[in-house]
């Protein structure tokens, strides 16, 4: 049985906490929004809750906590029979997120195969909501592949959101290995590609973790394949172990591992390439936006 990696010095991280990061907090108390940055007790807060001015970044999640898939990666419970979604949550959400002050938010959700949108109309709702109080806060959405059903993903896609994100999680040869059964690479690329296509100056996004075992011509050739479709950001962290029964870490990648492929998806041509140990792909997304896409 070969030794598990340990945990290297660029994971141990105390976070950092700023000023504004304290008020945005602050501002969150009371208004019932469930914060993915907090949930997951992510490392990232400070330095995108507290982001520079405009860049206010934090992630929500939508439609419940129980997921009708099973990743093996992901730590969300779940079930077959999630229960039924709360028809007020686009409305309350919407209000909420506005009231925060935030300049950025991603709306995430777990999969819900069980609903017959699968949740699509919940995202839209929740998104035209958002731009109608307040039009100037950018939305992006980090979507579940709705079993690549087309409707669904223009549904979304034309609800007014200014980001759609899609994650393919990892390279192709690991798909089965990684993801729930239901999952799967090409549709995952279809789903960014029907959404450019609907919408061909929607910005489109995704995310790779790394150290699941892939290898480095496999990384490429998913960045390769993302360009080809078009898709504009991508994001690489560390994939790091939930619980014990989740899949193990097979290599904790070096901080100059992550800047190289940085710098390989600036020369393929991505809008940006968000590239380290504690990226996520939904790390410092504002401040990316405001420099990256609006310059
Ligand atoms: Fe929140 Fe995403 Fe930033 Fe983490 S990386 S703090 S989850 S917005
Ligand atoms: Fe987790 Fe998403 Fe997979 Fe559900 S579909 S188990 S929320 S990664």
């Amino acid at each position: 049985k070969p030794a598990r990696p340990r945990l290297p010095r660029w994971l141990k991280t105390d976070i950092p906490v700023s000023a504004s990061f304290n008020q945005v907090k602050n501002d969150l108390r009371g208004l019932k929004l469930h914060t993915v940055c907090e949930e997951a007790r992510c490392p990232n807060i400070g330095e995108c809750w507290g982001g520079g001015k405009g860049t206010a970044t934090a992630t929500i999640m939508l439609m419940g906590d129980t997921c009708t898939r099973g990743c093996r990666f992901c730590s969300v419970g779940t079930s077959r029979n999630p229960p039924p979604l709360d028809p007020n949550e686009p409305t309350n959400t919407a209000q909420a997120i506005v009231k925060w002050g935030l300049d950025y938010v991603v709306l995430t959700s777990v999969d819900r195969d069980d609903l017959p949108d699968g949740g699509s109309h919940h995202f839209a709702e929740t998104i035209r909501e958002i731009k109608r109080q307040k039009p100037s806060l950018l939305v992006e959405c980090l979507t579940p592949d709705f079993r690549g059903n087309l409707e669904q993903i223009e549904r979304v896609a034309t609800s007014g959101l200014d980001v759609y994100a899609h994650n393919v999680e990892t390279v192709e040869a690991l798909q089965k290995h990684v993801r729930d059964r239901r999952a799967n690479y090409k549709q995952s690329l279809a789903v960014l590609t029907h959404a450019k296509k609907v919408r061909p100056n929607l910005v489109t996004k995704t995310s790779i973790m790394l150290g699941l075992g892939e290898r480095d011509e496999e990384v490429m050739q998913t960045l390769k394949d993302l360009r080809a479709i078009d898709v504009d950001c991508v994001t690489f962290g560390q994939y790091m172990q939930p619980t014990k029964k989740h899949l193990k870490v097979i290599e904790y990648v070096t901080p100059e591992k992550f800047a190289y492929w940085g710098k390989v998806g600036d020369e393929l041509g991505f809008k940006y390439t968000a590239s380290g140990p504690l990226v996520r792909s939904s790390y410092k997304a504002g401040e990316f936006f405001l420099k990256k896409i609006l310059n």
